[in-house]
């Protein structure tokens, strides 16, 4: 198990296709249980493809794009977490949004259930079928189709991976928008429809904000070109905000223009050891008051995040054993003007006592040596056997109020509890892991951390969506008027209901 969860962390920062990854991993590893099975689910009246019905995909598709072979499906129907496993007998991979259409228009027809699928990195069970939908897999659809070096607008095919798509901008003096420890499988498409925040989401905001306009093809196989590179576009609703973070219930994206702000010239990372989780506040404060305009990260883990990421990948810690780790970063236009704000920055606090050691960057391999590490902590954890994952959006004063009211509810259960993210959004990532899964933990946890997500008027997900795992959950962040809308919604676009289902609404 070691070796391959290595070899999956590797892979996630070298823009290697999440085929290998998936398939490496399951090699040697026992297949999860079925979704099904583990979490009671009833199969709804979808039809059950037939022979013709793949006869019709080849004759519309080539050979290749249509897989049907076990040993070819089985990656597309375990998530990245291994905690989810459809039963799919067919996976399509569309080239172009035509393909896609086609298809969707067929599965209406004929009440076959689809799942889209991008990079497979989605930790809600969203990515992958339950039953035996069929998945479109959006990787062969990875054209760059044009970037505007002026407006930084970047057209592309929803399969592009993200990582690719930051290298492609890089080298003509531009950044993606969005960061995320994912980005060497995840696609673009993938990005928009889970509404991907990220590292950088404190300083480059959202992808509501980024995405300037996308093409996406509906239920029925219709078409919606809503591609525009257009930064102002008061024409009417705003369409493209239905696919962002709709997570593939409502429509496939196919295409995405987004805004790709300018490269920074200088970057500065520093990575700091603080006392308690009053400091990290009192810290942040600090930073958005000295650094201001330059902030671009301000994110947080604690000891066991940090100290178990490094143990078990045998990553570097640049400073010694704290409470707490704070990693601020800063992107500007002058390198000697930015790391003097840093330095100062470090001082001052090491002088009041807020920072207890600490170290600052800016050359781009030491910079990336702390950023594995920070970005490491999301799949570190499945060394230990199995992780629940919780992202939460909590109001920042209470920010790591439930770890340790989950460490304390927990006594007793073997586990470790810990907590990192990106504070700056209030956004916390809750991990749990236990030697193997089990109902009695499960029991403790859910629906207690939504519960107490709830009192303190947070959201039950920040960043991964609401995808299989939490649909009955998400009345806890909904009220009951908002989920009968979303119902609506779901209805005009995809009547038949074939778009992912058992994902994001509830059953009423
Ligand atoms: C190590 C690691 C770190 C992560 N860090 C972050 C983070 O910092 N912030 C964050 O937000 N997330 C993070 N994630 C979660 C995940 O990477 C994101 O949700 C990502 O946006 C998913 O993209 P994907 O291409 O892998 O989509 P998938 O996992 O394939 O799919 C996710 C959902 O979108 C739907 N979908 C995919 N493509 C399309 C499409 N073209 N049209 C319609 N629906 C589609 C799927 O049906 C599914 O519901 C992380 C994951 C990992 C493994």
């Amino acid at each position: 198990m070691l070796k391959s969860v290595i070899v999956l962390v590797r892979t996630l920062g070298t823009s290697k296709p999440n085929l290998i990854l998936s398939q490496t991993r399951f090699a040697s590893q026992a297949l999860p249980q079925l979704s099904a099975t583990k979490y009671n689910v009833r199969r709804k009246d979808f039809g059950v493809v037939q022979s013709e019905d793949v006869n019709y995909f080849k004759s519309i598709l080539s050979e290749e794009q249509v897989l049907t072979e076990e040993s070819d499906v089985l990656p597309f129907n375990i998530d990245w977490i291994k905690n989810c496993r459809g039963q799919t007998k067919v996976v399509l991979k569309p080239k172009s949004t035509q393909q896609v259409s086609q298809i969707l228009a067929y599965c209406n027809e004929r009440r076959l259930a689809v799942c889209p699928q991008g990079g497979n990195t989605g930790l809600v069970g969203g990515s992958v079928p339950v039953f035996d939908e069929i998945v479109l897999s959006l990787g062969s659809m990875n054209k760059i189709i044009s970037l505007d070096e002026t407006s930084g607008a970047l057209v592309c095919e929803a399969g592009c991976i993200l990582e690719t798509l930051d290298n492609y901008v890089r080298d003509r003096n531009l950044i993606m928008p969005l960061d995320l420890g994912a980005k060497g499988s995840c696609h673009i498409g993938g990005n928009v429809s889970t509404n991907a925040g990220g590292l950088r989401l404190l300083r480059y905001g959202n992808l509501h904000g980024s995405v300037m306009g996308l093409e996406a093809v509906k239920a029925d196989g219709t078409i919606v070109d809503c591609l525009r590179t257009l930064k102002k576009d008061n024409t009417g609703y705003h369409l493209k905000h239905l696919f962002i973070g709709s997570e593939g219930t409502l429509g496939l994206v196919t295409k995405v223009a987004v805004h790709c702000p300018v490269l920074p010239k200088a970057q500065t990372l520093g990575f700091f050891g603080v006392k308690d989780f009053d400091s990290v506040l009192r810290l942040y404060r600090s930073a958005k008051a000295s650094l201001g305009e330059i902030l671009s990260a301000f994110e947080m883990a604690d000891n066991y995040s940090i100290q178990s990421t490094s143990k078990n990948l045998n990553l570097p810690n640049p400073i010694a054993d704290f409470p707490f780790y704070v990693l601020v970063e800063t992107h500007g236009s002058d390198e000697t003007h930015d790391s003097e704000k840093l330095n100062r920055f470090l001082e001052r606090e090491m002088g009041s006592g807020l920072i207890l050691d600490g170290t600052v960057a800016s050359e781009p391999a030491k910079m990336q040596t702390i950023w594995n590490l920070r970005e490491s902590i999301a799949g570190a954890g499945l060394l230990e056997g199995y992780v629940y994952k919780y992202d939460v959006s909590i109001p920042v004063g209470h920010y790591y109020d439930l770890v340790p009211k989950l460490r304390e509810r927990m006594k007793g259960v073997t586990t470790k509890v810990y907590g990192y993210g990106h504070i700056g959004d209030g956004n916390i990532h809750i991990n749990v892991t236990v030697p193997k899964y089990s109902k009695q933990a499960t029991a403790l946890l859910e629906p207690y951390i939504f519960e107490e997500v709830a009192k303190l008027k947070g959201s039950i997900s920040a960043e991964h969506g609401v995808g299989f795992r939490k649909p009955q959950f998400v009345h806890y962040s909904k009220d009951p008027a908002a989920l009968d809308l979303m119902r609506d919604l779901k209805r005009l676009m995809d009547p038949n209901g074939i778009l992912n289902p058992y994902k994001v609404l509830p059953d009423p």
